[in-house]
């Protein structure tokens, strides 16, 4: 049988993005909605053909523990939430999906690891660009010698928030464009690099004066030395848009604009004086699909789990230290 997955949060992504692509999935199927919205659940539970006994609020969520449809959570509400709903889904015997950021600090993500654990259960987090053709060609090119020793690696993320919404006040994000973009920047890099950085030196810039900056950063900029010598320069900001990596070696580069988008990705490599667009057939399961469908199948064949909690938890902890470098103003080294 397929697993079922119960939808925590029915906002934006979870609503255009989630809910219309689990119907492409081959190992799980849509079996729950949780929403504090009544009118949302009767909107999606209409539209997707949940009924009301497959219907919670946060109030009532615990209980999922007790519905057998219900093998697979994807948790995607605010990030100072998931924390807290993918270890109430943990403790209710499931297998959790949490949304990127993995949560809002590096404490909550160990809390999240440690209740996965002890229930022995599986946790994954929305890393989709793991699943996404194009970024894993950008890997395999980088891996397998096409621009020769990797130099340099340059990723972009940003966008023009708007003002007064949840990702502008720190107690729901628990950061600014860092949190919510910077962390592609971050994670591309990590996986285009190959390797984990061993040093990270940060710059932010906010205009303070901006009402949407009083307790979020907007601009900060980063760089990761990494052991083999490779060096990224990171992009994050709220305040232009920005959608772009590329890796430079000592024969050629391999670039994307869009990099980590929902679709439309464009790529590009050059090798011996020669530049050329790289393109691939449409793939069978988009980034979406394969993601979702990723845990089903980890949890049916026990096959490893790609975006594991613990490979979000290398982000936060890489987050904190970004953080700490802008703020003390000097290099930081990492374990
Ligand atoms: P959103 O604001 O559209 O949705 C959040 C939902 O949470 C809303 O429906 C809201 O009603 C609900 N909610 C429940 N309790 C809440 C509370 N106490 N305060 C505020 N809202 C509450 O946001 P979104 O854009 O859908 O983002 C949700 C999560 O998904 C975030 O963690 C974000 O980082 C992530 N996300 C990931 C991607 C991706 O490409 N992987 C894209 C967009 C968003």
């Amino acid at each position: 049988r397929k697993l079922g997955y119960a939808i925590v949060g029915l906002g934006n992504y979870a609503t255009n993005q989630i809910l219309p692509r689990i119907a492409g999935c081959e190992f799980a199927e849509l079996k729950a909605l949780v929403s504090g919205t009544p009118a949302k659940l009767e909107k999606f539970g209409a539209q997707y053909g949940v009924p009301r006994t497959h219907w919670y609020d946060y109030k009532s969520y615990d209980r999922i523990k007790d519905n057998p449809d219900i093998d697979l959570v994807y948790v995607v509400l605010p990030n100072s939430l998931h924390a807290e709903y993918s270890i109430r889904a943990s403790q209710a015997g499931k297998h959790v999906l949490c949304e990127k950021p993995m949560a809002v600090s590096s404490a909550e993500c160990e809390a999240m690891i440690a209740a996965a654990r002890k229930a022995n259960r599986k946790l994954m987090i929305g890393y989709r660009c793991h699943f996404e053709p194009y970024n894993l060609r950008a890997v395999e090119l980088v891996k397998t010698g096409f621009v020769g020793r990797p130099t340099l690696i340059t990723a972009e993320h940003g966008f023009y928030a708007q003002p007064n919404q949840w990702r502008l006040d720190r107690p729901m994000s628990g950061g600014g464009s860092m949190m919510d973009i910077g962390i592609y920047s971050l994670n591309a890099a990590r996986y285009l690099a190959g390797e984990e950085p061993v040093a990270v030196s940060a710059m932010e810039f906010t205009d303070r004066s901006d009402p949407r900056f009083r307790n979020v950063e907007d601009r900060i900029d980063w760089q990761m030395r990494f052991p083999s010598g490779v060096i990224a320069n990171c992009v994050s900001s709220y305040s232009s848009g920005h959608n772009a990596f590329r890796v430079t070696g000592t024969k050629g580069w391999v670039g994307m604009e869009p990099a980590t988008s929902y679709a439309g990705h464009q790529m590009w490599a050059r090798t011996s004086g020669k530049t050329e667009q790289v393109m691939l057939p449409p793939p069978a399961k988009n980034q979406f699909v394969a993601q979702l469908d990723h845990l089903a199948e980890s949890v049916l064949s026990g096959i490893p789990l790609r975006a594991s909690g613990e490979e979000g938890l290398r982000d936060m902890r890489l987050i904190e230290a970004i953080y700490r470098s802008a703020r003390e103003g000097r290099a930081i080294q990492l374990a």
